[in-house]
């Protein structure tokens, strides 16, 4: 039998709808370094995204589902593309300006975008490329920044403010179909090529509703949160799309992620809420610790992309600010868990809970898969790789414009499910806690050493800044642990033996200890802030690293 009930499809054009209607008064306000940041209604943001469709449309030629690509910051304009673009039936495709210009050229090129959004301060970096992007036909400079790179330049050029100036407040929204493609994000391609994943506006609809659960961020109009992750990383964690469903206010950081600003506009801005990866936790802990500022505001922190150190959560306590933990990839939208620990136990029994990546929600089912390709018991002991299935997970990479989607062996198991790469170990009560990627686990004489267990333990010594471990080649055991530390500005000095000593204290198992160590300047980064352990890898194979044998 079937169901009595109507079948409206969940869209992005609905969210737009709802979020300028009912929720007109929130508000997005987005930091310019002046003494005032610049702020616009959830109306003001609607009527701009409706009359950037029109201008989209009738100017551009964007009519179907051409891919239409943002080059921008954290901002304002960016949040009218996010809502405009899905919204009209196109596809929104958010370009990562961190990445190398090759690897951006070949996703534009491998995405065909038809237009390109670009923030003026970003011209530097797009208008070398334009020669080698035959795609794109029209540019849309928004924002402050020089604009003299433009002159001669072959696809057509256009003013956002003037594009948009004057035209219809209205917009005749085409009926889509829910699983039509409304944004795509590219991987980013730590090996081979990357890979695109296209996010649908069902996949949209129902992760913002996550989202928006309490037990995941829970966040409602009474709440500001700033959006530090940016927009071209997994869509900002889906903030931009869930805020304008439940009228959640939003601070913008555009260009000024300095650890220094970002202090000043919370302690200005008083947001409740934040969400960023560790690295952006680690260098605002060292500006408040050197500058002390207000960040009780804050009380609530989602923090995820990469492991969060057991001792940065304990630093920000401190702080009155509380970090939860959450687990996530682009291609799982991306909430996957958070680690809200369960009702009912004290500070000191939650503890255990939060130091995990958390627990699924309903819309992720998750299962454990061993080297055999056996399904592991959730006993919080058996490890194996994390698969994950749902509606708001991929199925398949993009193909390019002419060729089916891509479904990878090593990324999607012949049942479907998504293959995340993650190992780790699930609780009997659904908690996750991964040890490591499958790529980084250092297999030691048939056992495997979690680096990130021993980054975690390292970087709760008072001299150690940031530490990452790395698997390197060893005559005896296969692979051993190399340990390399960046030290706290004004820390004395590095004695290994004592590190060694402080990682024994704190429950590493003694065939676990590594024997070699180095200090480096700082860990090298990923264009998301992620350590990017593949380089260090590369530089102690080229003997690049001063190693220290202990
Ligand atoms: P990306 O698609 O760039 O967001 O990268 C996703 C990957 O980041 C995951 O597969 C994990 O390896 C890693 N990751 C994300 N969140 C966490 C977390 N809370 N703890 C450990 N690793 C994480």
């Amino acid at each position: 039998m079937l169901s009595t009930m109507q079948d409206v499809p969940l869209t992005v054009t609905r969210i737009l709808h709802h979020g300028m209607t009912i929720h007109g008064k929130s508000q997005v306000t987005t930091w310019t370094g002046e003494p005032e940041p610049h702020r616009r209604t959830f109306a003001e943001i609607g009527t701009r995204a409706t009359r950037l469709a029109n201008a989209l449309r009738d100017e551009l030629g964007i009519d179907g589902d051409q891919r239409v690509a943002t080059l921008m910051w954290n901002n304002a304009e960016h949040v009218e593309a996010y809502l405009a673009i899905p919204s009209m039936g196109a596809v929104l495709h958010t370009l990562n300006l961190r990445l190398p210009p090759e690897q951006l050229a070949w996703i534009v090129n491998h995405a065909d975008d038809k237009v390109v959004i670009v923030n003026g301060s970003l011209l530097p970096l797009l208008v070398p490329l334009l020669p080698h992007l035959p795609s794109i036909e029209h540019v849309v400079v928004a924002g402050p920044g020089d604009r003299s790179a433009l002159a001669g330049i072959t696809p057509r050029v256009h003013e956002y403010e003037e594009l948009i100036a004057g035209r219809s407040t209205t917009f005749d929204w085409p009926e889509l179909d829910e699983r039509q493609a409304a944004a795509m994000c590219y991987t980013s391609g730590t090996t081979g090529d990357p890979k695109g994943v296209v996010y649908s506006h069902r996949s949209i609809y129902l992760h913002s509703m996550q989202v928006n659960m309490t037990e995941s961020m829970g966040l409602t109009d009474k709440d500001t949160t700033l959006v530090v992750v940016p927009q071209f990383h997994v869509n900002a964690w889906g903030l931009p799309h869930a805020t304008f469903m439940s009228g959640v206010n939003m601070l913008m950081p555009d260009r000024f992620l300095q650890p220094a600003p970002l202090a000043d506009m919370i302690e200005r801005e008083r947001p409740t809420h934040a969400a960023a990866v560790p690295t952006i936790w680690q260098g605002l802990l060292a500006e408040v610790t050197a500058n002390p500022r207000d960040l009780t505001s804050m009380a609530n922190v989602t923090i995820g992309g990469a492991a969060c150190p057991p001792s940065l959560m304990e630093a920000y306590d401190k702080l009155g600010v509380r970090l939860c933990h959450a687990w996530g990839m682009t291609e799982t939208s991306p909430l996957g868990t958070m680690a809200h620990p369960p009702a009912g136990l004290s500070d000191e029994e939650q503890w255990p809970y939060r130091v995990t990546q958390g627990r699924f929600p309903a819309g992720v089912e998750a299962r454990l898969v061993g080297p055999g390709g056996e399904h592991l018991p959730w006993d919080g002991e058996s490890a194996g790789e994390l698969e994950v299935r749902g509606p708001w997970i991929a199925a398949a990479y993009y193909g390019g414009s002419d060729g089916e989607h891509l479904r990878p062996e090593d990324k999607f198991s012949e049942d479907g499910w998504l293959k995340t790469g993650d190992v780790g170990v699930i609780s009997a009560d659904g908690f996750l806690t991964l040890t490591d990627r499958a790529k980084d686990v250092i297999k030691s004489g048939g056992e495997w050493i979690s680096s990130v267990e021993l980054e975690n333990a390292l970087m709760a010594h008072p001299d150690v800044a940031e530490a990452a471990v790395v698997a390197v080649p060893d005559e005896k055991w296969g692979e051993r642990p190399l340990a390399t530390v960046v030290l706290k500005e004004g820390a004395a000095g590095v004695d290994y033996e004592a590190l060694k000593a402080f990682l024994a204290e704190s429950g590493i198992a003694k065939w676990q200890l590594p024997e070699r160590w180095s200090v480096i300047p700082a860990v090298p980064k990923t264009s998301v802030g992620k350590f990017d352990k593949k380089v260090i890898r590369k530089q102690y194979a080229e003997g690049e690293l001063d190693v220290t044998q202990l």
